[in-house]
C-alpha cells in the first residue's frame, strides 16, 4: 500500500503542468527545448537541442534513473527504506543517487576500478555505497553489472535496476522526452539523433515520435570504438576503430533498450569532431557541456548537412562539462590524444 502512494506521488510530480517543481523529483523532465543558435544559421536548419543537465541530477539519465526506481515500486521488487543498486559508472549512477536521497532508498553503485576518483567522491558526497570492482567484460561473471544483480538477490528489499535490460529506461523518454520534443516542437519535427550508451533515449525518442509521424528519421550517433554504427550499416557487431574520449555512449552489444528501435540511419562521429563541436558550443553558443554532447550536435550538424536546409533537427544536451573537467579540459590530455589541434588556437583559453 505504502509503495503505491510512493508511486502515485512520484507521477504527479513528474508530469505537474504547474511552474513550481515539487522537490529533486519534480526537476526530472520538462527541461528546456533550446535553439543552437550559429549552427541553425549556418545550416538553414533548426538544430535544438533538449538541456538535459536541467534536470534535478544533472543529467539525461535522470529520466531513466527515476522511471527505473518507479518500475521496482510498481512491480512490487522494493519498500520504502530498501536499497538500490545498479552498476554503472558515470551519470546513472548519480541520478539514482540523487533520486535515492529524495525518496529515501539506500543506494549501492558498483563500478569498474578505472573510474576517475571525481566520480567516485561525488557518489560518495550523494551518500551512494560506491563498491569499485576490477575490470573484467561483460560475460566475465565477475563483470560489475553481475556483481550488482548478485549483490541484490543477496540482500533483503534491495533491486538491481538493470539499465541496460530494463526497458523501463526506454519508457521514460516514451513517457517524457518523446512527447516534451513532439509538444515543444509542435510536431514540427523531422530528425533525431542521439548518441547511444543503454539506448533508452534514442529508442525512447524514437518509438514514441515514430507513431506520431513515421517521416520522423531517426539516426543513431557513434563514437570511435562501438559497435552500434557497423551493426545499423551492416547487421555486424564490429566495432569501428579507436577508444573514444566520449563518456556514456557507445556499445558493445545491442542491449534490449536498443532491440528493435527504429533505426533509419547511423552515423560515426569522430573525437575530433565531437571535442570540437564541444568547444564551439562554449565559445560560440555559452554551453559549457561533455563531450558525448559535443558528438550529439555535430552529428545534428550532419544530418542538417544530409538533409538540406529549411528542416528541423532535435539532439539532447546530455550533461556538463563540470563532470569531466580533469580529461576533456586539459590541454595535456588533449595533446597525450591528438586532439588539441581540433580547437581553434583563439578557444584554447578554456583548457587546463
Ligand atoms: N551521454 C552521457 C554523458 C551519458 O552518460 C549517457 C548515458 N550512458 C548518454 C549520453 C546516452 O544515454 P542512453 O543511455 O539513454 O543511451
Amino acid at each position: 500500500m505504502l509503495s503505491r502512494q510512493i508511486l502515485q506521488k512520484i507521477t504527479i510530480r513528474c508530469f505537474a503542468n504547474d511552474a513550481i517543481r515539487k522537490g529533486l523529483i519534480g526537476m526530472v523532465g520538462r527541461t528546456p527545448l533550446v535553439r543552437i543558435n550559429k549552427l541553425s544559421d549556418e545550416t538553414g536548419c533548426e538544430i535544438l537541442a533538449k538541456a538535459e543537465f536541467c534536470n534535478g541530477g544533472g543529467s539525461v539519465k535522470d529520466r531513466a534513473a527515476l522511471f527505473l526506481i518507479k518500475d521496482a515500486e510498481e512491480k512490487r521488487l522494493i519498500r520504502p527504506g530498501g536499497t538500490i543498486v545498479e552498476g554503472t559508472a558515470g551519470n546513472t549512477g548519480i541520478g539514482l543517487a540523487h533520486m535515492c536521497l529524495a525518496l529515501r532508498y539506500k543506494c549501492v553503485i558498483y563500478m569498474p576500478n578505472n573510474q576517475s576518483q571525481e566520480k567516485i567522491d561525488m557518489l560518495k558526497t550523494l551518500g551512494a555505497d560506491v563498491r569499485p570492482v576490477p575490470v573484467v567484460p561483460w560475460d566475465d561473471p565477475d563483470n560489475y553489472n553481475h556483481q550488482a544483480r548478485r549483490f541484490a538477490e543477496s540482500v533483503e528489499n534491495a533491486v538491481w535496476t538493470n539499465q541496460f535490460d530494463n526497458t523501463a529506461n526506454k519508457k521514460a523518454h516514451i513517457e517524457t522526452t518523446g512527447p516534451e520534443i513532439w509538444e515543444e516542437t509542435r510536431g514540427k519535427v523531422n530528425a533525431v539523433v542521439f548518441g547511444t550508451g543503454t539506448g533508452g533515449t534514442l529508442a525512447g525518442v524514437g518509438t514514441y515520435l515514430k507513431d506520431k509521424n513515421p517521416n520522423v528519421q531517426v539516426f543513431l550517433a557513434d563514437p570511435e570504438g562501438s559497435v552500434l554504427f557497423n551493426y545499423i550499416k551492416h547487421g555486424k557487431l564490429e566495432r569501428t576503430p579507436g577508444s573514444s574520449i566520449t563518456e556514456g555512449i557507445g556499445q558493445g552489444r545491442v542491449t534490449k533498450n536498443l532491440a528493435g528501435a527504429p533505426i533509419d540511419d547511423a552515423l560515426a562521429i569522430k573525437d575530433k569532431d565531437a571535442v570540437e563541436m564541444t568547444f564551439r558550443l562554449l565559445h560560440e553558443e555559452g554551453f559549457f557541456v561533455g563531450a558525448s554532447t559535443g558528438l550529439n550536435v555535430s552529428a545534428a550538424a550532419q544530418v542538417a548537412k544530409l538533409m538540406g536546409p529549411g528542416h528541423t533537427i532535435v539532439t539532447c544536451l546530455c550533461d556538463t562539462g563540470q563532470r569531466y573537467y580533469a580529461k576533456l579540459f586539459s590541454r595535456s590530455v588533449l595533446q597525450e590524444r591528438g586532439l588539441l589541434d581540433c580547437i581553434p588556437e583563439s578557444y584554447r583559453s578554456s583548457l587546463h
